[in-house]
């Protein structure tokens, strides 16, 4: 499924979203509410998905090589009283036009941040403590449209609810939250297991099973201790290694910017600036309470990417063979083995240009 976010006569850079802007340690919060892409760049990003998806189908046997959707976003302020009778204008609309209409439920829902969660005012929430509000909504709207209404699903799915969420026939789950806690991308494997199990025939959902589900996993949940961190920027931090490389801050991060390396025998960990959008997740959950985006040893892919931060790290210049290092807040071109290079940074420079060279190109 493809989900085009928000369209805005504004994008990239003018958007300034706060940052950091997701903090997904229980249940989730974000405050960043649209694409930092520019309109164009967003639509390279679809046409490539479009081509990898048609690709994969065809390679994986998933089925219909154009068996995929496209699904929009509309409005994070919808009320339930004035959704029934739009949806039911656009069920109307489409039948007539012969296209096949559903809703996406729910996605997120808009919170105050009281307590200093994140940067700005307004927060959107997401995981479980969206799922039983997602879940009444989706029993609602059965109520109300019986078995007119297909309803894909979004809010606290996981490994432990996600086959009977399916076997209500709420179809698509899809899953974001779940994949920003430690296991990230992993869990997948968990859910798709559970999933072949979860057999329903039919487009839309069954009243029964929904509301029975709705009526389990809706009750009052137990309370779960409050772990909310500080906010603002931690003492900078230039040191090299982590005490343990525990590769948490690898396996939380959405657009894998930080990565594992080995030097000399031993595990390193390394940030990427070139995929990181700084959203604050990996520092969340990391064991040495730092923030790994900004205090761990940083690769970038250019000159002017390295003069843009203020992050400890290095680049390589190809036109010279050489590097620029920003070591103790200063800059200047440098080899692996020059005096003044710190040995344990000299070593992890050579290594990743000579056994992890991708790590240093977009
Ligand atoms: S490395 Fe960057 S993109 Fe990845 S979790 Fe940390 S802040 Fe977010
Ligand atoms: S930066 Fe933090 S989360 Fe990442 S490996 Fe080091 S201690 Fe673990």
């Amino acid at each position: 499924m493809f989900e085009l976010k928000t369209v805005q006569v504004i994008d990239g850079d003018d958007l300034r979203v706060s940052k950091p802007c997701i903090l997904a340690e229980d249940e989730g919060y974000n405050c960043e509410w649209s694409t930092e892409l520019t309109v164009d760049q967003a639509r390279d990003e679809y046409i490539k998905a479009w081509v990898l998806l048609h690709v994969l189908a065809r390679e994986l046997g998933l089925g219909r090589a154009d068996g995929f959707a496209f699904c929009m976003s509309v409005g994070y302020d919808l009320q339930y009283a004035d959704a029934v009778p739009m949806l039911r204008r656009l069920l109307k609309r489409s039948a007539a036009l012969g296209l096949f209409f559903g809703v996406k439920l729910t996605n997120t829902f808009a919170v105050k941040a009281d307590r200093g969660e994140l940067p700005d005012g307004n927060i959107y929430m997401s995981g479980r403590a969206l799922l039983p509000l997602s879940l009444r909504v989706a029993a609602m709207l059965r109520r109300d449209f019986g078995n007119a209404l297909p309803m894909s699903y979004c809010g606290g799915a996981d490994a432990k609810n996600i086959a009977l969420l399916a076997r209500t026939g709420l179809f698509p789950v899809t899953v974001c939250t779940e994949l920003l806690k430690p296991g990230g991308y992993e869990k997948l494997y968990a859910m798709a297991a559970a999933l072949e199990a979860a057999k329903h025939d039919g487009l839309t959902p069954d009243a029964a099973p929904l509301d029975a589900l709705a009526g389990t996993l809706c009750a009052p949940a137990k309370r779960i201790p409050s772990r909310h961190r500080a906010m603002g920027l931690p003492v900078p931090d230039e040191k090299a290694d982590c005490r343990a490389v525990c590769g948490v801050c690898a396996s939380v991060c959405p657009n894998r910017a930080n990565v594992i390396v080995t030097v000399d025998g031993r595990r390193q960990m390394l940030h990427l600036d070139g995929p990181c959008n700084e959203c604050g997740n990996c520092a969340s959950f990391c064991a040495e309470k730092t923030l790994p985006y900004r205090n761990k040893l940083t690769v970038f892919t250019d000159r002017a990417a390295l003069e843009d931060s203020q992050n400890a790290g290095f680049t390589y210049l190809p036109e010279s063979g050489r590097f620029l290092l920003r070591w103790a807040g200063i800059c200047r071109e440098a080899d692996p083995a020059d005096e003044g290079v710190p040995p344990e940074v000299g070593r992890v420079m050579a290594a990743v240009r000579d056994r992890y060279p991708w790590l240093l190109y977009r």
